[in-house]
């Protein structure tokens, strides 16, 4: 087993907290077999035990029968690629689409796992959702794991202290200081009318995830699909592994799981990109509200680039840098510009005067105040 590293320190807006249990892995291994998305040939990933510290990583073959090699599912192994998660190893070794596999690890708790992937080199794509993922996990159930002395280790998770953020034209994505993990997901498709637009908030845990989030199955919308196709991508997408919507009309294929499925799926998805900040087998999730909006429009270099800036606070201004209050302040303009807000009510905490903005016309009038964090609250589903 390779050593653990060091945790990596996180920015100061971060320190890492124990959750008060143990990490875990699967209790004995079980395989799923379906087709690659992306290649459209028949693919079986096999998901078995690691021991604790040894985190989530798949295994490769090397060919020619010279062995096989781990290929860490760490932000440093994740390269952007179209429309799926890529993990890279120097050698070019490579494990496409993983991102619905790891959601659903992430989300359950699955801390400790190794995955060897026969027949290709991709995740079997399934019915587009995790369910079959999390079927597979609570098949064989999950356990605490032990390390090489048979020792557990308790599971630790990035604690965030102060608001961090990061936008990029119209989308955002923010975190907030929170005992515990939510997302709050927000997805505006204007050329689709069936999907246009929606939000979904929760908070995480394993019941929520596998009852709420893992059958949330992929999208597309027709009209952009035979392009994708005519590029040689998405080879072995069909009406079975995803929900396709016309510009024109509605879905091809209903029904869906949930009215707000695309959204529920977008958020699946970020689970799976914030899994790959998972160290030594600890949660990658951070104790705090994430809010996200319109930001899979800037995966996958942009994405992990704003996942890292939450992370590391590298390259990001303070929220009390003026610069990045101006963002803040479009951002929220254009969410009001192109968002009805009858099922939206914000509320403007004004209770930290030092944090009040007065934004002014170049009369001197103040024309809109605004201060921070501001809460926001959506009429929409929240936990059952
Ligand atoms: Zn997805």
């Amino acid at each position: 087993m390779p050593r653990p590293r060091a945790l990596q320190t996180l920015s100061h807006a971060f320190s890492w907290t124990p959750l008060g249990k143990p990490q875990q892995t699967l209790a004995s291994e079980v395989s799923l077999s379906g087709i690659g998305l992306h290649s459209g040939v028949p693919v079986t990933a096999r998901l078995f035990p690691a021991m604790a510290g040894e985190g989530r990583y798949f295994v490769v073959s090397e060919g020619n029968g010279n062995g096989r090699r781990r290929v860490p599912a760490t932000i440093d192994h994740a390269v952007g690629s179209a429309l799926c998660t890529t993990l890279v190893m120097k050698e070019g070794k490579r494990v496409r689409t993983v991102e619905h596999l790891l959601s659903a690890l992430e989300g359950l708790g699955v801390d400790n796992c190794g995955i060897e992937i026969e027949g290709g080199d991709e995740v079997p794509l399934l019915d587009g959702s995790a369910k079959g993922w999390v079927e597979a996990v609570e098949q064989v159930g999950v356990c605490v794991a032990k390390d090489s002395n048979g020792s557990h280790k308790e599971k630790m998770a990035p604690f965030l202290h102060k608001p961090k953020f990061v936008c990029r034209k119209d989308s955002f994505l923010m975190a907030f200081p929170s005992s515990k993990s939510q997302i709050t997901y927000g997805i505006n498709f204007p050329q689709a009318p069936a999907i246009g637009c929606q939000w979904y908030s929760c908070f995480m845990d394993d019941a929520i995830y596998s009852k709420e989030i893992a059958p949330s199955r992929t999208f597309c919308i027709y009209e952009e699909v035979e392009m994708m196709r005519k590029a040689g991508l998405i080879q072995g997408g069909s009406l079975e592994n995803a929900m396709v919507c016309s510009a024109t009309t509605s879905w091809l294929n209903p029904p869906l799981h949930f009215d707000d499925e695309p959204c529920r799926h977008k958020l699946l998805d970020l689970v799976g990109d914030f899994s790959l900040f998972a160290q030594n087998g600890n949660q990658g999730l951070p104790l705090a509200h994430i809010i996200a909006y319109k930001v899979s429009i800037f995966r996958h270099h942009a994405m992990f680039l704003s996942l890292t800036m939450i992370y590391d606070g590298l390259h990001i201004q303070s929220f009390h840098g003026f610069t990045t209050r101006i963002c803040f302040i479009l951002s929220f303009h254009q969410y009001f510009l192109s968002h009805s807000t009858t099922n939206l009510i914000v509320l403007i905490n004004n209770l930290n005067n030092s944090n009040l903005y007065n934004g002014k016309s170049k009369t001197g009038k103040a024309h809109f105040t605004v201060s921070f964090p501001p809460f926001i609250f959506w009429n929409l589903p929240q936990n059952k």
